[in-house]
């Protein structure tokens, strides 16, 4: 457990509470990632259907040595996480490890700093709102409370 529970100090810029990690990544690997984050504790999640292109989608245009076209965009999901400072890496770690082949197109991972977050339904803000009930929080601290 105490590997999972490890901080990690990347001096992210600029410095925020929460950030977004935002995954660019292959369809058919997004219901591995998204089963590995529930198992995580990881309960938020957006994803979307986007189409872009990256080296894959350049080497598809020089074999075909033609002009730029839209239909040389590569179908891929985005999946957007918002997690605290301390959960990003593991967030990031497993998403790889999830997601990754090793061939072209494996996608690729933003992150970025988030100012605030709100639930609607409470109006509650910040720590408040960005945790979520089950989530990784609990499950650490439900891990090293005695009564476990
Ligand atoms: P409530 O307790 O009111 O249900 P909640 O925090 O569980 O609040 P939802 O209202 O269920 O949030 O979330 C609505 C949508 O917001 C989700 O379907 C998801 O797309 C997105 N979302 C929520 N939390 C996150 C997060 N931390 N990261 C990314 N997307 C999120
Ligand atoms: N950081 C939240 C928690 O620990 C989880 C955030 C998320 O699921 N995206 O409860």
């Amino acid at each position: 457990l105490s590997t999972i529970t490890a901080q990690v100090s990347v001096d992210y810029i600029p410095e925020a509470s929460y950030y977004k990690v935002e995954a660019v990544l292959r369809p058919w690997r997004v219901p591995q990632v998204s089963s590995a984050m529930l198992k995580m504790g990881i309960r938020g999640v957006t994803v979307s259907d986007v189409r872009g292109f990256g080296v894959q989608g350049g080497l598809t245009e020089r074999q075909a040595g033609s002009e730029f076209s839209e239909d040389k965009f590569v179908a891929k999901v985005k999946m957007e996480i918002v997690v605290s400072k301390n959960q990003v890496e593991a967030v990031i770690e497993k998403i790889i490890e999830e997601a990754r082949t090793g061939e072209i197109g494996d996608g690729k991972i933003f992150v970025v700093p988030v100012a605030d977050v709100i639930r609607v339904r409470t109006g509650e803000r910040g720590e408040k709102a960005e945790r979520m009930m089950g989530g990784r929080t609990d499950m650490f601290s439900a891990a090293e409370s005695p009564a476990a």
